[in-house]
């Protein structure tokens, strides 16, 4: 099983620390030709503004979006969900092709990062998950097709699954629960 990290900017070291912590030794994508015969992506947090002008500018927009609509399992956290999202309420970059819409920073500023126990019946063994949110968003609103993984107590959406596209608003990467990663690894093994 072969997946990508990508390797822009933002968190990606922590993810790759995830995985190789369940045995998977990633690549680090900053190339189109790092994608080639990857099983699955993970786009971390980060500055989804960033991500967007240096995917244009290292032609990673197409070929990522080509994956995506292959059906290879995706996963965006934090400003990944905002990359992989068809609706951002703004002009920027994206990958543009899960059917939500998102709002970027939609708790407030970094002072407003906060954490939230989160029951996500999708995990395994079922328990609650510990989400970290830093500068997050949330999805305002899902497509036919998007199923809900997980919502906050007053019924924000902060996780959905689309086919092989997973994103969280949160970041499962920077607690020590792997069970979020496991779930992805499990799509992949499944292909989607
Ligand atoms: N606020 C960032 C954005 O809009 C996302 C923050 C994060 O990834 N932790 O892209």
């Amino acid at each position: 099983m072969k997946i990508g990290v990508l390797a822009l900017q933002g968190a990606f070291i922590e993810h790759i620390k995830v995985l190789r912590s369940l045995d998977v030794e990633p690549v680090e994508v900053r190339k189109p030709e790092q994608l080639r015969d990857l099983d699955g992506l993970i786009i971390p947090g980060g500055e989804s503004t960033t991500f967007g002008k240096l995917a244009v500018e290292y032609d990673l927009i197409e070929p990522i979006r080509a994956m995506c609509e292959q059906g290879k399992p995706v996963w965006g956290t934090c400003a990944g969900m905002i990359f992989l999202a068809k609706d951002v309420g703004r002009a920027q970059p994206l990958i543009g092709v899960m059917d939500v819409r998102v709002k970027r920073n939609a708790f407030g500023r970094q002072v407003d990062s906060f954490e939230a126990d989160l029951d996500i019946p999708a995990l395994e063994p079922r328990a609650p998950f510990h989400a970290i949110f830093i500068r997050a968003p949330f999805i305002e609103s899902v497509g036919k097709g998007v199923e809900v993984l997980a919502k906050l107590d007053n019924g924000t959406i902060v996780a959905a699954r689309q086919k092989n596209l997973l994103a969280t608003s949160f970041h499962p990467e920077l607690t020590n629960d792997a069970r979020f990663h496991r779930y992805f690894l499990e799509r992949v093994k499944k292909n989607g």
